[in-house]
């Protein structure tokens, strides 16, 4: 298990240095996560079932390394009968009308809110994201996506694609770890909305959510077969994405498994929406506040610990007012508290799993072998569990590892630029083109420059903002497709096919 400092033995969230306040442990109980079971099987038509392999994977809290349950790994056996279930379910689930699919999408929504703090602590426990995050952001998106596609499944004759527009059929859903239940919500909602059925496979560090949340689809009372859940690592997702019965993909998760899904794909029926990888740049002109700006990076790059496909990893700060810029937002850096993610004070959280600790480890450990300058704010890490410090490069050159690859962790690469056009030609310079943010008083500036920036969403003296009715996507090498908002219909719909 590899860690950048040095360690203590408990895991509490770190006081900053130098600041006035000391922050008391607040910490959330575990026991709020409700029961988890020692071993689970698969939800496949409305019922928890046995693999029909032997293989067990486990899962593990990221901030104690305590094995959470063990899980199934879904054999091609498994998958066949959860998309048949699927199949089976996608007959009286389309012809239903509208607004009695909307009824039980309502529920979910609901259910989702009042079962909220156990879904929080349970998503922060396995992923080893701040219960501050889950408990502010996650679960309520996840209730909001429930909530917003509800109210478009009576209304899809005005969506702009036709009227009465079809479902696609059965989609394989294949989702990463980085926002569990908030990815699952992203893709089952719409997919239901418009009359699909879905099997989704969670990611191996991160099924207990999506179990959980099989639960809620059977406190519903929603129809057997209409979501099956099939755990198990990227052999699993492989067998279900390649699976012949499957109408649609949908997928986020990297690049290369992206494009391998594409290349499985081509030339086939099924439809496919990819959410894939990003480098953002943040771009700070000479005229933004700083303070307001310098809490945008901080948000930008070290919510979720970096792991946010459009997370704003390379901050592009114009270079009069590089000095000012970095002396704050060190500061600011230096007053993050890095800990258990229990701990209602906690900003940075564990990271998922000691494999993406090693990534951050490797490309981190590249960018000072290519001559990047590399500054932490001080502060000790517990003695278990996977973590990183907020960490910020500065000298990076665009031709650095650190520039170009995706780190996925709170680490943050600083260039400068004189021009906006400079600006602009270094954000762009990137094969991905998910995000990016402008900071700057003048409203003609950012019109200038988000019309110029290759990214599928970019925000203006804000950053990682989300809303259920507002499309998030990407082009070039960050995939294509659209979640959320009316665009977010399209996908699940077969527009072919469509009353004329
Ligand atoms: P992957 O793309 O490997 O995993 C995403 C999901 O796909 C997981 O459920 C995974 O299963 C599954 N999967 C893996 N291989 C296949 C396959 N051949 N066919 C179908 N499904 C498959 O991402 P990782 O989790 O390994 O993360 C690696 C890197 O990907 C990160 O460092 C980051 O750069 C990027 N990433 C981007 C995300 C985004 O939101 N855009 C999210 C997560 C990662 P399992 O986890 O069980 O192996």
């Amino acid at each position: 298990m590899a860690k950048n400092t040095k360690k203590t033995d408990a895991p509490v969230a770190q006081a900053p240095r130098g600041g006035l306040f000391t922050y008391a442990p607040a910490p959330e109980s575990p026991a709020a996560a409700g029961d988890i079971a020692t071993s689970y099987g698969h939800f496949i038509g409305g019922e928890f079932v046995d693999s029909s392999g032997s293989e067990a994977l486990k899962t593990v809290n990221p901030a104690t390394e305590q094995v959470l349950a063990e899980f199934a790994q879904g054999t091609g056996e498994d998958v066949d009968r959860a998309v048949a279930a699927a199949r089976r379910a996608f007959a009286d689930w389309s012809a239903l009308p509208g607004s009695e699919r909307a009824k039980y999408l309502f529920r979910i929504a609901r259910i989702v809110q009042e079962r909220s703090r156990e879904l929080a602590v349970l998503e922060s426990i396995d992923n080893g994201k701040p219960i501050r995050e889950t408990r502010d952001f996650d679960v309520p998106m996840v209730a909001a996506w429930f909530f917003y596609y509800a109210g478009w499944a009576d209304k899809l004759d005005y969506a702009g694609y036709g009227p009465n527009p079809k479902p696609v059929g059965v989609a394989a859903q294949v989702i990463p770890w980085n926002f569990p239940l908030m990815m699952l919500a992203w893709k089952i909602a719409p997919a239901l909305a418009t009359g699909n059925t879905v099997v989704l496979k969670p990611a191996e560090t991160t099924p207990l959510t999506a179990l959980r949340f099989a639960e809620i689809c059977r406190q519903a009372g929603l129809p057997k077969g209409v979501v099956n859940i099939v755990t198990g690592d990227g052999r699993t997702g492989a067998a279900l994405t390649a699976h012949p019965d499957v109408d649609k993909v949908a997928f986020t998760g990297s690049t290369p498994v992206g494009r391998s899904i594409a290349r499985q794909l081509a030339g086939t029926r099924t439809k496919l929406s990819l959410e894939l990888g990003g480098k953002a740049a943040n771009i700070v002109f000479d005229d933004a506040p700083i303070d307001q700006a310098v809490e945008g990076i901080v948000n930008g790059i070290f919510f979720n610990q970096g792991h946010v496909c459009c997370a704003g990893s390379r901050l592009l700060v114009q270079e009069s007012v590089q000095d000012e810029f970095l002396e704050a937002l060190k500061r600011r850096m230096s007053t993050l508290r890095v800990g258990d993610p229990l701990d209602k004070n906690t900003d940075i959280g564990a990271i998922n799993s000691s494999a993406q600790l090693s990534r951050i480890t490797e490309l981190t450990d590249a960018g000072e072998a290519e001559g990047a300058e590399r500054w932490s704010p001080s502060c000790d890490l517990p003695g278990t569990g996977y973590w990183f410090r907020p960490t910020l490069f500065t000298g990076v050159s665009q031709a650095h590892r650190i520039a170009r690859e995706e780190i996925f962790g709170p680490v943050l690469s600083v260039l400068t630029f004189r021009t906006p056009a400079e600006a602009v030609e270094k954000a762009n310079n990137t094969p991905y083109g998910l995000s990016a943010g402008i900071w700057t008083e003048k409203g003609s500036r950012i019109l200038w420059t988000a019309s110029r920036l290759k990214a599928g969403v970019v925000w203006a003296n804000t950053f990682n903002k989300f809303d259920p009715a507002s499309p998030f996507g990407g082009y070039k090498e960050s995939g294509y497709g659209r979640e959320g908002g009316r665009h977010g219909l399209e996908p699940y719909l077969n527009v072919e096919a469509r009353d004329v």
